[in-house]
């Protein structure tokens, strides 16, 4: 089938069309871009959509989009056989958006824009090749390290979902396209029809508990994404993810991984420090075979990134065994296709990552300086990863809106900053933690810590010293999101004194 070509985008967008759809009356409450496709597709497919949204932006864009949009508070619930939520508004905590109780009160049924692609896929091509990835950290850059690598490798990949563009708006399933599908729990929570082809659960530490009431049901939603897929790739370092391997209940398609020690497991994929290895079971003997070494891979730097690329070869690993048996459609129709599971050429992927933006991104080298920006920190947790990837020599650059706890459990990592630069509504917070362990310097703003912190590393006697922006803090209280904040600091670098001659990494 060929794409559908359409929207108001200001560009062509290439679509998936709901066929099954057709006939019926949707609601879709949230304008957003997947709200955006999905009535798109909708109509596309034949559905009749009635659109809605809470803020007034919303809806001025689903009629700018030529959408009908009704008041869903008025609306005959009757009529409706689905209602189309955006995975932003809370389904159950802490309470039921108002579209849910009335959705809940007409038995109409209440889904996601994924649950739309999975029911497409299920016409269209059943066993087409579908990664879903999820987690409580890393889902982005395991999702864009799986797409980089099967593009390397020489096959065609859709990415999408929570990461990059509405799932709609890419290509349809086919036999020789690999959907790749970054999912949020909330994601999860609207498609009950989930069937990926490889599942991907990378951890679960405590998140969201304000959208799914207790962390259980935080697990429980996430394990989700493994309960129906023909592969699971799922990491063994923490205990949920652990129980979750356990409870998997085809063991010829676990794929478990570790970057620890996998605890009572024998896993698929396991790293010794940076190196990454593979241990077969599949001929006479087991064997391990390493598959590539971290160690000079800047986009893939810290221990947080060798639990990712386990993923995403678990994964590639899985797909490929599944095809080599008819469980999915790659090899069945391709017999000219390159080979997945080929392992120079994916150490060669590896070695190319360019990374995503504000994650551990090199923004530039300037003689022995490193410019890295890691506007993503939003909290100690993540800001401990960056600071863990370095051994020493550290311009820490942070601050911004604190969250509970500030930075006091990154104690033990004080060592190895030479100073920290602070910014924003945290510096006097973060400046009494610091005090007796770091230097400290209250810039107040990003542009007065990042001419600071050049200079500071240009003194500094390190081999090469650091300037790190991992602000462990939210961005509100000088920028609008973390990615503004991020755009802010790689602009910042660029125009030092000097740096047209700094050299991209
Ligand atoms: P997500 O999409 O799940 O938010 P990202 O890939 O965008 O994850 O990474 C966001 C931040 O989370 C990174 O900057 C890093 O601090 C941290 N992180 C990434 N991968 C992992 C991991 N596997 N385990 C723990 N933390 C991670």
């Amino acid at each position: 089938m060929r794409p559908w070509v359409g929207g108001n985008c200001g560009k062509l967008c290439p679509m998936i069309r709901a066929t099954s759809f057709a006939g019926k009356r949707v609601a879709v409450f949230g304008m957003g871009g997947s709200g955006i496709a999905a009535a798109h597709a909708l109509i596309a497919g034949g559905a009749h959509v009635v659109c809605w949204d809470d803020g007034e932006v919303g809806r001025r864009r689903a009629v700018s989009e030529g959408f009908e949009t009704t008041d869903l508070r008025h609306a005959d619930w009757s009529q409706f056989s689905s209602l189309i939520l955006a995975p932003g508004v809370p389904l159950t905590h802490p309470e039921p958006h108002w579209t849910v109780r009335h959705a809940n009160a007409h038995g109409v049924e209440i889904i996601g824009d994924i649950e739309i692609f999975a029911r497409e896929r299920q016409v269209l091509c059943d066993t087409a090749p579908f990664i879903a990835i999820t987690g409580t950290n890393g889902k982005s850059t395991t999702t864009a390290l799986i797409t980089h690598l099967l593009r390397h490798l020489g096959f065609s990949a859709e990415m999408g979902g929570n990461i990059g563009q509405a799932i709609l708006t890419l290509k349809p399933p086919a036999p020789e396209r690999v959907h790749v599908v970054e999912m949020s729990s909330y994601q999860i929570d609207l498609t009950p029809t989930l069937k990926p082809t490889v599942g991907v659960l990378l951890n679960i530490t405590p998140d969201h508990i304000d959208r799914h009431g207790t962390l259980a049901h935080y697990a429980e939603v996430k394990e989700r994404l493994l309960k129906h897929a023909s592969a699971a790739a799922v990491g063994l370092d923490d205990k949920l993810t652990r129980a979750a391997a356990e409870r998997f209940t085809d063991a010829h398609h676990l794929y478990a991984f570790t970057a620890g020690k996998g605890a009572g497991f024998v896993p698929r994929l396991y790293a010794i420090g940076q190196s990454l290895f593979v241990h077969d079971t599949d001929g006479p003997y087991a064997t391990s075979e390493e598959v590539a070494n971290l160690a000079r891979i800047g986009s893939l730097r810290g221990q947080h990134n060798v639990q990712n690329a386990l993923a995403a070869l678990a994964a590639l690993k899985a797909l490929q065994d599944l095809s080599d048996k008819g469980g999915a459609a790659l090899t069945a129709t391709a017999n000219d296709r390159p080979l997945l599971w080929d392992i120079r050429r994916l150490a060669e992927g590896l070695a190319s990552f360019p990374g995503l933006p504000h994650r551990m991104e090199e923004v530039c080298r300037s003689g022995r300086i490193l410019f890295v920006n890691d506007s993503k920190a939003t909290n100690a947790e993540a800001a401990e990863k960056a600071l863990t990837s370095f051994d020493g020599g550290i311009h820490w650059i942070a601050g911004g809106r604190a969250k509970d706890g500030g930075i006091a459990s990154l104690k033990h990592e004080f060592p190895r900053v030479e100073r920290a630069y602070l910014i924003g509504e945290a510096a006097d917070e973060f400046a009494a933690t610091l005090a007796g362990h770091v230097e400290t310097v209250k810039c107040e703003t990003l542009e007065r810590a990042v001419q600071s912190a050049a200079e500071g590393a240009a003194a500094s006697r390190a081999p090469e010293p650091i300037v790190l922006f991992s602000p462990a803090c939210a961005s509100f209280d000088q920028y609008r999101n973390f990615e503004i904040r991020g755009d802010a600091f790689r602009n910042l670098v660029m125009a030092l004194p000097g740096m047209a001659e700094g050299t991209k990494p």
